[in-house]
């Protein structure tokens, strides 16, 4: 069976990531998230990353040619044969071209693309109580997934912090541009024949169950 090979869309805070994170293990496949992509480098201090902060900072899209870059070359590392799901790239019609275009020089074909949908105000709730790991990088939220402690990771015990760009101003930006740049996305895998939409207004469960239901992958063991 060849390995699957997925994109994850959505509004930020439509539970893309959690389901990202949730769905790498169940299938065996990598997360590549580019937004944790783009927070290391920044950490890191890489050319890359301090091109990047000024964009993330304001909610606004860093350059299509850096993270174009950035993933293909994450895809050149897995090991071959090794499934992934992207988790926040493709953002714009010329991000999907090249990867559609780096894809086929790879010869590796995409299993399906989700659309995780979302209403605004739910968008705006949730993403105001997300809290993320400063050591694992997991996420929580204070008002449906709370930590056991407050502000202290169940996983490692380190810290969580809110990320400066779910601060409430910064998501409207945020939102603006997911409406005028990667929403012409689901037009763009929709007439490629590889898009399903999920309603993430359900539980985390429902909403895992229905992809892996999509991916034809519900009876797998693990
Ligand atoms: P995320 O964690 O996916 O919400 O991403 C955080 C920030 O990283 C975004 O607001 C953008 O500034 C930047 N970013 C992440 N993915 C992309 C992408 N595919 N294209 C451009 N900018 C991105």
């Amino acid at each position: 069976m060849s390995a699957l090979r997925l994109i994850f869309l959505g509004p930020p805070g439509s539970g893309k990531g959690t389901q990202a994170q949730r769905l790498a293990v169940r299938l065996d496949v990598v997360q590549l998230s580019s937004g944790d992509v783009l927070r290391r480098e920044r950490a890191e201090g890489t050319p890359i990353g301090k091109k990047a902060a000024q964009y993330m900072d304001a909610g606004t899209l860093v350059p299509d040619d850096v993270i174009t870059g950035v993933m293909l070359a994450g895809i050149d590392k897995l090991p071959a044969g090794r499934g992934f799901i992207l988790d926040g790239f493709p953002r714009t019609v010329p991000q999907a071209e090249a990867l559609t275009a780096g894809l086929a020089e790879r010869r590796l074909g995409l299993t399906a693309v989700i659309d995780f949908k979302l209403d605004d105000d739910e968008i705006i709730r949730r993403v105001s109580g997300r809290r993320v790991c400063v050591g694992c990088g997991a996420t929580y939220n204070t008002s449906f997934l709370p930590p056991k402690v407050a502000d202290v990771c169940d996983n490692c015990g380190q810290s969580l912090i809110q990320r400066k760009d779910d601060r409430q101003d910064v998501v409207m930006t945020r939102l603006a541009t997911y409406r005028a740049q990667t929403a012409p996305l689901i037009e763009y895998y929709a007439r490629g024949g590889l898009l399903h939409a999920v309603d993430s207004a359900r539980g985390a469960d429902a909403v895992e169950a229905e992809v892996l239901r999509i991916v034809g992958a519900a009876g797998r063991p693990g």
